[in-house]
């Protein structure tokens, strides 16, 4: 049995034993930090006891400054992985590199030259291209088979990526390919979509159920020591990691979601309260996005949950439609759009990020809360991600590559197929309009009606302009704008456009010198986390 990471690296690295496992097949797998399922091998593939490699790379880790948590959760999810593999009798090897992950396969590949080698398509680009290059050197060798990780077929949907084909479209085609929440053709309870339920306000005395935390065992205790050692500047904060990193204990995460939060989910999916990371959200993303749990068996259990009455079809609709729409669908996107789309920046914004992203400091109470959840959890549910941290760079005219890099770093949930599409497609309208029809901005009324965050702000929530009035309401005005030729060609925010004219000339002056004061003087640039 391993316990330890000093036992897990002598006994699946020990010299000698890579020597007999080299034996028993000349096929080895190339398992990554986020494909962590076996159930997603073919069984003809693992029939064969391919000799399973998994590498730690210190150049992914430290390309760019990730959150702490992430890593650990990257890393002993990964040992723990490795480990049951190990357990299950398979033979295993764990490289370490100072490169990137096709560099120590390589290096294998070169040392061992009777092993051919499969892989799974890698989620990420880079690191797709990094592997693709391997098939140059080593031919045959090396073969990639389909990314499994995911329900809707790459090739079938791809082509539909463009301007107008939007969620609705395509999470339908799903419902129905799946029979997800579908009768005789129909989508169970004669709607396709809760989303009007699904916008409520929280009451003040409802009881929040407390996601369980996971204590760190040995291994990640020892992750832990690791990562504070060798990276002690990455962001974030390192001194509560409760999350799970083996499936066993995401599964049951996800049980205790299905039957204590989901319930409350779709009402409250839209509400932000002050202190509140999780809410009724499940937290679940960061398991599903390095393989621990796999979107099907989500989808299955949410339904399982509505039929036996546990859960009404609001709450199940919107959980199926974040899984089964929203996340098929943006990494849809992300194949379709890869590589042109990372530079994106439709309003040609040229600002640095505000500081505040890095250090939470701030007398706007929303981002205040907001950042703070990311840097003690690496994580904030997606209203926050929208509503509050997405709106408030569009406003302050930051560059959206910018925004993208941040939520790349700072979320454990965080690979670049998933948050790119988020930031670059959806929130700040950066594509322009293939994956969204209107940037995601708003005054601070939005967040007023869906958080308690306003009335406990050093700003006022209900003043327009000057220096004690709620940023969010004169930046919001001031990008409407600042940006009328894209308002007035889209109808659904033209409107905006028109109320904009309708204020008088001083109105428009105050907005205009709050506006400019404010992001003037905003402090901006990356901040060294100590
Ligand atoms: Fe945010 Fe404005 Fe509300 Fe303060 S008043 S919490 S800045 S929306």
């Amino acid at each position: 049995m391993i316990e330890t990471n000093r036992e897990f690296l002598t006994q699946i690295n020990d010299a000698q034993s890579l020597q007999d496992k080299l034996k028993t097949s000349d096929r080895a797998l190339f398992i990554l930090y986020d494909q962590l399922n076996l159930k997603v091998f073919s069984q003809k593939l693992l029939d064969q006891k391919p000799l399973l490699i998994f590498v730690e790379s210190l150049k992914y880790a430290t390309a760019i400054p990730h959150h702490k948590q992430k890593l650990v959760y990257i890393l002993s999810a990964q040992r723990h992985f490795a480990i049951a593999c190990y357990n299950q009798g398979f033979p295993v090897l764990n490289l370490f590199t100072q490169g990137f992950h096709a560099d120590a396969i390589a290096e294998f590949l070169e040392q061992h030259p009777q092993i051919n080698l499969t892989y799974m398509q890698p989620s990420e680009w880079d690191t797709r291209s990094q592997m693709a290059t391997l098939g140059n050197k080593f031919g045959d060798r090396i073969s990639m088979i389909p990314n499994n990780f995911f329900i809707a077929d790459v090739e079938k949907f791809k082509s539909k990526i463009k301007k107008g084909y939007r969620l609705e479209n395509f999470y339908r085609e799903l419902r129905k390919q799946t029979g997800y929440l579908m009768a005789d053709g129909k989508p169970i309870g004669g709607m396709w979509n809760y989303d009007k339920e699904n916008r409520k306000s929280l009451p003040k005395n409802i009881s929040i159920p407390q996601i369980p935390i996971i204590e760190p065992d040995v291994i990640t205790q020892e992750v832990i020591q690791l990562v504070k050692n060798y990276l002690p500047k990455n962001f974030g904060r390192l001194d509560q990691f409760g999350f799970a990193v083996t499936r066993d204990r995401a599964l049951s995460l996800a049980q205790t979601f299905i039957t204590t939060r989901l319930v409350n989910f779709g009402a409250y999916e839209d509400a932000i309260k002050v202190g509140e990371p999780f809410l009724f959200h499940s937290v679940l993303s960061l398991y599903l996005n390095n393989g621990l749990l796999l979107p099907q068996e989500l989808c299955e259990m949410a339904i399982a949950a509505y039929e036996q009455k546990l859960a009404p079809l609001n709450s199940v609709e919107g959980f199926l439609r974040q899984i089964l729409g929203w996340r098929e669908y943006i990494r849809i996107y992300y194949e379709a759009q890869m590589p042109q789309v990372r530079e994106s920046n439709y309003f040609e914004f040229t600002k640095d990020l505000p500081q505040l992203y890095w250090n939470a400091d701030t007398d706007l109470l929303c981002l205040k809360d907001a950042v703070t959840h990311v840097l003690n959890y690496g994580y904030s549910h997606h209203i926050q991600r929208l509503m509050v941290l997405s709106n408030f760079s569009n406003l302050t005219n930051t560059d959206p590559r910018q925004l993208n890099h941040w939520f790349w770093v700072a979320y454990v949930d965080a690979y670049e197929w998933v948050e790119l599409p988020n930031v670059l497609g959806m929130s700040t309208f950066a594509d322009g309009g293939i994956l969204a029809s209107k940037p995601y901005v708003s005054g601070g009324s939005y967040i007023n009606k869906m958080s308690n965050c306003c009335s406990q702000c050093k700003y006022d929530v209900k003043q327009k302009t000057g220096s004690s009035a709620c940023p969010f309401n004169y930046l919001y005005w001031h990008f409407v704008d600042q940006h009328r030729d894209s308002f007035l060609e889209n109808g659904r925010v033209s409107l905006m456009t028109n109320m904009y004219e309708k204020k008088t000339e001083d109105e428009k002056q105050a907005i205009r010198e709050s506006s400019i004061h404010f992001i003037m003087n905003l402090k901006r640039g990356y901040f060294e986390y100590k």
